[in-house]
């Protein structure tokens, strides 16, 4: 299949922003790989942030980690599960990042006393990217996402560069597609207004992109008379209009896309034939058919301190979901505040419909007193917990103070002074991605993840436990380490922790939840859900 130039789809918001752009993109991608393409995805954020590292998960939502390190934007991590596939540091640009290796450059004298401009210099640096990652992955179809919306004055050099970029690559190889939203005055009329939709087809054409593709975002359904409004005012093809509506789950958005036909429009635009011999999305939609067929519901709840945007545990979410649907159960969250659980009767009582625990990744102070008390009740009364990365740090604090009486310990992270640094800083560096754990054999860990003695996953941490004196007296009580990983030379860090009476209290200093996939969830997930469910 790979004998011509990639093709390359990209995707611009109008109107507003969070109209699930990514989902849409992911989804277009999935149909796409399932029948029998190449699809890589890229995606340029506008902001200035270099990477997400220091935004507020609170603000921003979750900081998604590539297998090669990368912190990268939220929607990386529905490609992979879309694509199921790995992506790499190369998939996500900003301004920020942009703008910063122009300006070292500039300052080492890689210009040679030019003026550095937007254009050319910005612009070549976004058009490189993309034929980067086309070479690199020797992709089929690259899809691009415009973080952002059209109008925005941040977008304005993307916009420029995919305008170029068009001209350059040449028209019959690239689609322009726009997402805009279709606005209804009253949820009770149903009259529709297409006005504001018009107006950002105009935005982008003023900037040198022409929109041959238009997905509405809509609560419903809507009349076909309004597609005909929009192809009669904005000289878009009917058939070029597809409807993104409201789904039960978004894992539903790929079978809606695919039942109004959008991949035929898109193979058809690029001169491709649809060869019904290669096409496997019917197996999505059977494994789709069968989630929709769960009658159980399990409440899990998550006990973290960025709950009021649930974006911030993205993966996590996504996670829990996927091992219940392979546990035969929906996972439904109870977002719990750390702030709530102050004393143990707020703990018992905010936990009393839950049947299972999950202490997610974070940072800082705040908080932490009361999940480690929280932590406390959920092991004595053999609640399924797991912990990942903070949380895991956070189970083995409450360990070590109640149950191997160091009252003092804690992380270095909390009280930089502490006599017990159970959890102590390794070095300063964040320590990303991918990294191989060494699992024992014969623990639980070991029959969670297959008997392989070596697994990988991915990491976001400074701190850890770390030292020997302290790992071999957890070795020697209930709450065991059971894989680690070497990362200075003969230096171990503690990867897994499981107790050994406990039917399900286990946390890892890694984040499984961004390996996690539909049709292959995580095995930590899946061992949560499972004990769960059968707690009643
Ligand atoms: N703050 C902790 C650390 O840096 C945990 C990080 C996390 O949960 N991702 O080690």
């Amino acid at each position: 299949m790979k004998n011509k130039k990639a093709k390359v789809i990209t995707v611009f918001g109008g109107v507003y922003s969070s109209l699930g752009k990514g989902i849409s993109v992911s989804s277009i991608g999935k149909i796409l790989s399932c029948l029998g393409y190449k699809v890589s995805i890229l995606k340029f954020d506008p902001y200035l942030n270099v990477d997400p590292e220091t935004m507020a998960p609170g603000q921003h939502g979750e900081v998604f980690v590539t297998a090669d390190g990368a912190q990268t934007d939220l929607d990386l991590g529905n490609y992979e599960r879309y694509l199921n596939r790995e992506l790499s540091q190369m998939s996500n640009l900003t301004s920020g990042r942009i703008y910063y290796n122009i300006i070292k450059k500039e300052r080492d004298g890689g210009y040679e006393g030019k003026t550095v401009q937007v254009v050319p210099h910005v612009t070549n640096v976004i058009k490189q990217r993309i034929l980067d990652i086309i070479a690199k992955d020797n992709c089929d179809f690259l899809i691009i996402e415009v973080g952002g919306t059209t109008g925005d004055i941040e977008s304005v050099p993307f916009i420029e560069a995919l305008s170029q970029f068009n001209v350059e690559y040449g028209y019959e190889n690239v689609l322009n597609c726009l997402i805009a939203p279709l606005i209804s005055l009253s949820s009770t009329s149903g009259e529709y207004k297409t006005k504001p939709t018009q107006h950002a087809i105009k935005m982008l054409r003023s900037g040198g992109i022409n929109p041959c593709m238009l997905l509405l975002r809509t609560s419903f359904n809507v009349e076909k008379s309004i597609y005909e409004k929009i192809a009669a005012t904005s000289h878009i093809n009917e058939k070029a209009i597809f409807l993104a509506p409201d789904m039960p789950t978004i894992y539903d958005v790929p079978t809606k896309f695919y039942e109004q036909k959008v991949h035929e429009f898109i193979l058809d635009y690029f001169n491709y034939n649809y060869i019904k011999g290669q096409d496997q999305f019917n197996e999505w939609q059977k494994f789709m058919d069968n989630v929709h067929k769960i009658k159980s519901t399990t409440t899990i709840a998550l006990v973290g301190k960025y709950i009021d945007l649930h974006d911030s545990y993205a993966s996590v979410i996504e996670a829990l979901r996927f091992a219940g649907w392979k546990n035969r159960t929906h996972v439904k969250i109870k977002w719990v505040s750390s702030d709530l659980l102050t004393d143990l009767s707020s703990i018992k009582k905010q936990l009393s419909d839950c049947q299972g625990v999950i202490v997610p990744g974070g940072f800082g102070l705040r908080g932490m007193e009361n999940m480690i008390n929280t932590l406390k009740y959920v092991r004595e009364n053999n609640i399924p917990t797991m912990g990942i990365c903070l949380g895991m740090q956070l189970m083995i604090i409450e360990y070590a103070r109640n149950v191997l009486k160091h009252h003092e310990a804690n992380s270095t992270e909390f009280d930089k002074k502490t006599n017990y640094p159970v959890i102590d800083l390794m070095d300063s560096t964040l320590h990303l991605g991918n990294k191989k754990c060494n699992v024992k054999k014969d623990s639980k860990a070991y029959l969670m993840y297959k008997k392989q003695t070596e697994i990988y996953e991915r990491h976001r941490h400074r701190f850890g436990l770390i030292h020997p004196e302290h790992i071999n007296e957890f070795a020697n009580s209930d709450f065991v380490p059971s894989m680690t990983r070497a990362y200075k030379g003969e230096d171990l860090v503690v990867e897994f922790m499981e107790h050994k009476k406990n039917d399900c209290y286990f946390g890892s200093q890694f984040h499984p939840e961004f390996i996690s996939r539909s049709e292959n969830p995580g095995p930590m997930f899946d061992q949560l859900i499972f004990y769960a469910k059968k707690r009643k």
